[in-house]
């Protein structure tokens, strides 16, 4: 699709969500966050009245900008609408329409390939920093001329599009390919920075780069035989279903496939999973919930309560956002937070604290140093069970807290993979070390 045919399109769904609001206020009324935003108090017509003027010329009321700018993505305004229109989906192009407003088209496509090579680099670093050739190649980061797994008539059932930064903590995603062989799904792996799903563009204000990012990696991702294509990360996920596929199809092209997030694909397949869960994994479990891409929370508890030996704990902590990374316009909420559940996992006496996604176990993972649980993705319990195990070597080397001795010990894989020492202790030191919103127990050692 040309870049002009995806910003037309692209407009007229805005149009219709502009036409379609009765400005009611139900979403602002459903929002969780509007008295950590700082606009608990507002008028919720009033504010949602100007998002509306916002949309269409850039700017509007503070409370309203306020309010589009500190969304963390939770998806409640969704169920509160009555008439089809997606709230979330008009704040993000809010934020797009101020940022567009501030800044010139060059500046905007600047800061979308700075951010861009950034992730980048700290995707390529990390990942070779705890993954041989081997791994690299089934994750898709290195070419490979193997076909869909398991060997089948060459069309895979699934495409299992990884996203990019779960390749910081690779053994999530390894875990998912254990698990997809286990079950007898053929997947072919896309994801990492080629195929990127245009949300840094985005947000960076280039709505037209992003699409043609976005655009590129549809062409490549309607390869299943199925037509669903399996995705990791939930931004990913809202980035397509809430975006771009919608978006394409409104500028006439036909729907290439289904997207349907991993933990959902798996409830889905859990009569074939319940016989592989062969070990008892005997532990007090608390889950760390987000639950902004529908059904996923649930089927994520389905999935750990079909463990034998796990009993899941609820701590009753707040449930909002759509993964820790996305608290990051809310900084002081996102931290208590985060201490709130580690005090509240500490009193329940529980002895597991499982994350979904792939921030909430960077974030949270270093934790375990200072607190009596552990700290594990949920699909790491599912492995125990089922008898595979991939070593978290992102929480190993954080836990450290020490730039050297991680450099120390990954010198031989920096070596093999050619990375330049100096750029990848920057990358440790910004992209892990610092990548710690709530501070461990006495700082860094
Ligand atoms: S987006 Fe929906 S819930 Fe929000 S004000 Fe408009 S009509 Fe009401
Ligand atoms: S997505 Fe969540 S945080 Fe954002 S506006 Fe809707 S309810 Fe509020």
């Amino acid at each position: 699709m040309s870049e002009t045919a995806f910003g037309v399109a692209l407009a007229a769904r805005v149009d219709d969500m502009l036409a379609a609001c009765t400005k009611c206020g139900a979403c602002f009324t459903a929002c969780p966050i509007t008295d950590a935003a700082g606009v608990g108090g507002a008028d919720p017509q009033a504010v949602v009245t100007g998002v509306l003027d916002i949309v269409r010329f850039g700017d509007g009321p503070e409370a309203s900008r306020k309010w589009a700018t500190s969304c963390i993505m939770s998806g409640e305004c969704i169920k509160a609408c009555d008439y089809g229109v997606n709230p979330r989906f008009l704040l993000s192009i809010a934020r797009l329409a101020m940022t567009t407003a501030k800044n010139e088209p060059p500046a905007r496509r600047r800061t979308g390939v700075e951010t861009f090579r950034r992730m980048n680099q700290d995707v390529t670093v990390l990942s070779r920093m705890q993954l041989g050739d081997a791994a690299l190649e089934r994750l898709g980061q290195r070419p490979s001329n193997k076909p869909a797994q398991p060997e089948r008539d060459g069309v895979p059932d699934v495409v299992f599009y990884t996203g990019c930064n779960v390749l910081k903590t690779p053994h999530i995603a390894l875990l998912c390919l254990d698990i997809m062989d286990a079950l007898d799904v053929s997947y072919q792996v896309m994801g990492g920075p080629s195929h990127c799903c245009g949300v840094m563009q985005l947000r960076a204000g280039d709505a037209e780069a992003s699409g043609r990012f976005a655009g590129n990696t549809i062409d490549k991702l309607a390869q299943s035989k199925s037509g669903e294509v399996v995705s990791w990360c939930p931004s990913c996920f809202v980035q397509f279903t809430e975006v771009m596929l919608p978006t394409f199809a409104r500028a006439g092209h036909e729907k290439p496939f289904d997207m349907t997030p991993f933990m959902r694909f798996v409830r889905r397949h859990l009569d074939r999973l319940r016989p592989l869960l062969r070990h008892r994994v005997d532990s007090r479990v608390t889950l760390h919930k987000h639950p902004g891409i529908a059904g996923v929370v649930e089927a994520a508890t389905d999935i750990l309560c079909a463990v034998p030996g796990v009993e899941l704990v609820d701590l009753h902590q707040p449930v909002v956002g759509l993964q820790s990374f996305n608290l990051q316009m809310l900084p002081a909420y996102k931290r208590e937070l985060q201490l709130k559940e580690l005090e509240a996992a500490r009193d329940a006496g529980i002895d597991t604290l499982a994350t979904v996604y792939h921030s909430d176990q960077r974030e949270l993972c270093a934790h375990e140093r200072d607190w009596p649980f552990r700290i594990v993705n949920i699909l790491e319990i599912v492995g125990e069970s089922m008898g595979l195990r991939q070593e978290d070597h992102y929480k190993h080397l954080k836990i450290t807290q020490d730039a050297d001795a991680i450099m120390a010990e990954c010198g031989d894989l920096i070596a093999q993979h050619g990375l330049d020492p100096d750029m990848a202790r920057n990358v440790v030191i910004r992209g892990m070390i610092a990548d710690q919103p709530l501070p461990l127990v006495g700082g860094a050692r």
